[in-house]
């Protein structure tokens, strides 16, 4: 069996410790390949050395994260539009729009989020999206923008089946993670309907740990418990659920 963790941040100093042997259990637990999305301008450098470490075994990404968008927005991405330059990054993330705690930062969000999904179309580079208390307003952009350029992961999908449909639609894909394998995530009942070929798989680590180990510190070694969960849910055995997920996330980042 072989993983792809889609959506991880192991270059969080909650890893400082243990960074190494965080990468030996993803791998002994057959999650084979882990894709670093970028936060901010202070997670480039961790993010770089973690990849220089371990090139086999991971990739990069490029973005502004929609909860960092501050006042130094434009100055920020015109750092990173420069960084892109170097062609090493798979994909431009994490990107997006996040209402969640305030919206003080409402119009840089969307500003910030409409350039990264023009670098995504210029370098035809696939996107890893993040979507909290936005969805009206991240339909919006999407439809706006998809001219048939536009692909890539609405990461840490937990929305309804309408809204699945919206954005497979639209030509993503769903990433499932940990908050799939809790008791009242809704996605488990309809995503039998789904067809499989855009769901990937990620951790979002060190966020939303999957049961059973929900509540500790995340890590893409505990993708195999949101695998299990939803091969489960789908009746199919794990095997197959990680042949067909790594396959789609090959085929989505050019692995
Ligand atoms: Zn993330």
């Amino acid at each position: 069996m072989n993983l792809i963790d889609t959506h991880t941040h192991i270059y969080d100093h909650q890893f400082s410790l243990d960074r190494n042997e965080t990468v030996q259990r993803a791998l002994e637990a057959s999650v084979g390949m882990m894709l670093l999305p970028n936060v901010d301008a202070s997670t480039i450098a961790p993010m770089l050395e973690l990849h220089e470490q371990f090139p086999d075994c991971t990739r990069v990404m490029m973005g502004l994260q929609p909860e960092e968008v501050k006042e130094d927005y434009k100055a920020v991405l015109a750092m990173m539009e420069k960084e892109l330059e170097c062609n090493m990054y798979i994909g431009v993330g994490e990107v997006g729009l996040d209402f969640y705690w305030d919206l003080t930062f409402e119009k840089q969000q969307l500003d910030a989020f409409e350039t990264q999904l023009d670098w995504a179309k210029q370098l035809h580079l696939p996107l890893s999206i993040h979507c909290r208390n936005a969805f009206d307003k991240m339909v919006k952009i999407l439809e706006k923008k998809q001219d048939g350029g536009l692909r890539g992961i609405m990461h840490c999908f937990t929305g309804t089946e309408d809204e699945a449909i919206v954005y497979l639609d639209l030509g993503f894909h769903l990433g499932l993670g940990g908050v799939t394998t809790y008791k009242n995530c809704g996605v488990k009942d309809f995503l039998p309907r789904l067809s499989l070929d855009r769901i990937v798989l990620e951790t979002d680590a060190p966020y939303l740990a999957p049961v059973p180990c929900r509540g500790k510190r995340n890590e893409p070694a505990f993708l195999v418990h949101t695998a299990q969960k939803i091969a489960d849910v789908l009746q199919i055995p794990v095997e197959e659920l990680a042949a067909v997920t790594t396959a789609n996330s090959k085929a989505l980042f050019r692995l």
